[in-house]
């Protein structure tokens, strides 16, 4: 079998000219989308992922905002800084980069983000909307992941999807996502017996478990579209993802590779995300004037 591997950094490229097409209209109504991203202390790999996300921001016309707290910065600080963002009008996306603190609690600061600021989609309420098929704010790995299926032409309307991974930020949400499209879904996580029995059934196969090699060609089924969402830093420095992504070419119909797959998508989302939200403030507005 031909295996088409995906090339999400040119999907993400699409994607993004037609975001800044979005952007400039709205920064000819006076609403030049605007995201606020909030980072608390010094861990390496979050202050690459924003730095990537504020470069992002500049491409395609949204206005960002980069707040670098201290580690020793306060729960009542950092809520209040969030709380200036949700009041700002100029401001239509709040990002706080997780992982937090361990003095600081990440629900009570998720939960303090305003929903129509959201743009992570971790809020309560808009992991609820996802749940109950609302239009709230999707989280943006997730996003990318549906948007690659859209876009490679493959709907999941009857489908078997295996998902493997359950973390409220990709595996569930993504679960989620498939079953409101109609596929049968299935969730593994690491209390999974038998992994392969699983993955061996399904029509989509989505890995998100954060291990190297977890997939092998033996544990799918030829014709199998796979979203190898996981990313894993070997010993020699290399990037991999959860798939033995050699091992599956031949035998799955598409692939996405690692890099170069799923991650150019996930930070689309959040520009996607951030112009949404500035289109519903644009909406609003134009509703109240
Ligand atoms: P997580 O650690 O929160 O969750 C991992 C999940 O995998 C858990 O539900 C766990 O039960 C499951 N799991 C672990 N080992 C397993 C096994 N042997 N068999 C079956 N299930 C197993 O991780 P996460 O935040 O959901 O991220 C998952 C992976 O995706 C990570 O590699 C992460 O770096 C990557 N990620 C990539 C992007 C992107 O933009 N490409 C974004 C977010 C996360």
């Amino acid at each position: 079998m031909d295996t088409r591997i995906i090339d999400g950094v040119a999907l993400a490229g699409r994607i993004r000219s037609a975001l800044h097409d979005r952007a400039t209209r709205l920064a000819t109504r006076a609403v030049p989308p605007g995201l606020a991203v909030i980072i608390v202390g010094d861990n390496s790999a979050s202050r690459a992922y924003v730095r990537h996300k504020v470069r992002a921001c500049a491409d395609v016309g949204v206005r960002s905002l980069l707040v670098e707290l201290p580690g020793e910065t306060t729960e009542a600080d950092l809520l209040a800084t969030i709380a200036g963002f949700n009041a700002d009008a100029g401001i239509h996306g709040v990002l706080v980069q997780l992982p937090l603190p361990k003095h600081v609690s990440t629900g009570t600061v998720l939960r303090a983000v305003s929903p129509d600021k959201d743009v992570d989609g971790f809020h309560p309420l808009n992991v609820g909307l996802l749940v109950t098929g609302g239009t709230g704010f999707v989280p943006c790995t997730p996003a990318g992941v549906m948007a690659i299926l859209d876009a490679e032409g493959v709907n999941p309307w009857g489908l078997h999807a295996v998902v493997v991974g359950q973390s409220s930020i990709v595996g569930k949400p993504v679960a989620h996502l498939l079953l409101q499209k109609g596929a049968t879904v299935t969730i593994c996580h690491s209390k999974t017996q038998d992994l392969g029995t699983h993955t061996r059934r399904a029509d989509i196969l989505v890995a998100a478990a954060g291990r190297a090699n977890l997939i092998s060609r033996e544990m799918v089924k030829s014709g199998v579209v796979v979203i190898d969402v996981g990313i894993n830093r070997r010993a020699d420095g290399k990037l991999v993802g959860d798939c033995d992504f050699a091992g599956l070419v031949g035998v799955a119909s598409h692939l996405t590779p690692v890099p170069g797959g799923v991650g150019p998508m996930t930070i689309t989302m959040l520009l996607a995300n951030t112009i949404l939200a500035a289109e519903r403030a644009a909406e609003s507005g134009s509703r109240v004037a």
